[in-house]
C-alpha cells in the first residue's frame, strides 16, 4: 500500500501511560494523569512498514499492557522493534522480549535508584540478567538520567552495566522538567561545570578499560538545526492513537496544555497532534504537519530562522 513512499525512520509508540511507580522526575508525580493502555485493536492501525524502527514507550511502563506480546509480534512483522522499561517486569516477560531488537531499562543509579525510583537496584538486576543470560536475546541498554544528585554515580554504573552483561550505556539528561521543584537538578547548561564534565570523562575511560559501550547526552546547551527527536523522520503515536512530533508535545496529562520549566521560568505549549495514526498517510501529508517539519527542513539550509514556537522552550531543541 505504501509501495512508493520512501520509509520514515523511526516511530515512537506509547502503548501504555500507566505505571506502578511514582519517579521523582517523572511527570506523572505531577500532574492529573491519564493512566491507560493502547488496544491491541488501535495498535494494528499503525504503518508500521512505513517505518525502520518501533520503539514502544511513551509515558509510561510498557511491560503493563497486557497485550504486549502480540504487539511485538504485529510490529515486527515490518521493522525493528524495541522498548524501554522499568525492568521491574523483565522475568514475566522474558519470551516475548527475547524477540525483541533491543530493550533499554531505565536506571537511576546506584544509591540513586532508592533515592529518585523508590526501588532497590540487588533486585532490579537479577531481574535485568534473567534477560543478559538468555542464549538469544536483543542488544540491553542501560539508560539513566545525568541528574545533579546521582551523576557523581556514573563511573559506577559503567562498572554495574558491565557486571549485569548489558551491551551498553547510555547517560541521557533531564531534558523534561515538569515542576518547579525539579528545576535545578539538571546537569546541562550553556556553561557546564568543570567538575561534571570531569565525571563523564572518568565513565568514559572506565568503558573503555572495559570494553563497554558508553554514550552520554552533551551537558552543553547549544540551538541545534533540528532536535535530538527529528521529527522530519520520527513521530510519536499517544496512547490515545494521536499523531504527534515527539513525546515533549504531548503528555497525557488532563487538558490540553503542557506545562514546562524552562531556565528556571515556567511556560506552557498548547498540546500538538496531527490527526489519527488510522489515517496517517492524510495526517503526514496534511498542511499543517508539512508546514511543522518545513520549519525544520528549511532550517537546514537557512540556520539562521527560528525554531517553531513549541519548540522554543523544549531543551531537546538545544543538543541535549
Ligand atoms: S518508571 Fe518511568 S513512567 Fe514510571 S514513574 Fe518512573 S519515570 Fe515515570
Ligand atoms: S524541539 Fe522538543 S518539542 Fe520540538 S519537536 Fe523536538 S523534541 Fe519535540
Amino acid at each position: 500500500m505504501f509501495l512508493f513512499f520512501s520509509k520514515l525512520n523511526f516511530v515512537q509508540v506509547e502503548v501504555s501511560t500507566r505505571c506502578q511507580l511514582s519517579c521523582l522526575m517523572c511527570p506523572k508525580s505531577f500532574f492529573r494523569w491519564k493512566a491507560m493502555d493502547m488496544s491491541f485493536e488501535d495498535f494494528k492501525k499503525i504503518p508500521f512498514s512505513r517505518f525502520r524502527y518501533a520503539h514502544l514507550q511513551g509515558w509510561g511502563e510498557p511491560l503493563l499492557n497486557p497485550e504486549l506480546g502480540e504487539m511485538i509480534d504485529f510490529a515486527k512483522k515490518s521493522c525493528k522493534v524495541s522498548l524501554t522499561t522499568n525492568g521491574l517486569l523483565l522475568p514475566e516477560w522474558k519470551e516475548e522480549i527475547a524477540k525483541l531488537d533491543l530493550i533499554a531499562i531505565s536506571i537511576a543509579g546506584i544509591d540513586g535508584q532508592r533515592e529518585v525510583r523508590k526501588t532497590k537496584l540487588e533486585e532490579l538486576s537479577e531481574k535485568i540478567e534473567t534477560i543478559t543470560s538468555l542464549k538469544k536475546r536483543p542488544k540491553v541498554v542501560i539508560a539513566t538520567l545525568m541528574m545533579k544528585n546521582t551523576i557523581s554515580e556514573l563511573p559506577m554504573l559503567v562498572e554495574f552495566a558491565k557486571s549485569i552483561k548489558a551491551d551498553e550505556l547510555i547517560a541521557n539528561n533531564l531534558d523534561y522538567i515538569p515542576s518547579k521543584d525539579l528545576v535545578g537538578y539538571e546537569v546541562f547548561s550553556e556553561n557546564p561545570s568543570e567538575e561534571y564534565l570531569r565525571i563523564i570523562e572518568t565513565a568514559k575511560k572506565r568503558a573503555e578499560e572495559l570494553k563497554i559501550n558508553f554514550v552520554a547526552r552533551p551537558i552543553k546547551m547549544e540551538e541545534a538545526l533540528v532536535c535530538a527527536e527529528n521529527p522530519i523522520k520520527n513521530c510519536f503515536i499517544t496512547v490515545d492513537c494521536k499523531i504527534s512530533p515527539c513525546a515533549y508535545l504531548h503528555i497525557p496529562s488532563e487538558g490540553d496544555e503542557i506545562t514546562r520549566f524552562f531556565k528556571g521560568e515556567e511556560i506552557k505549549v498548547k498540546k500538538q497532534y496531527f490527526g489519527y495514526a488510522k489515517e496517517f498517510q492524510k495526517a503526514w501529508k496534511s498542511k499543517v504537519y508539512s508546514d511543522f517539519r518545513g520549519v525544520y527542513e528549511r532550517r537546514l539550509f537557512e540556520p539562521h530562522l527560528p525554531l517553531p514556537e513549541c519548540c522554543k522552550s523544549c531543551y531537546k531543541a538545544y543538543s541535549l
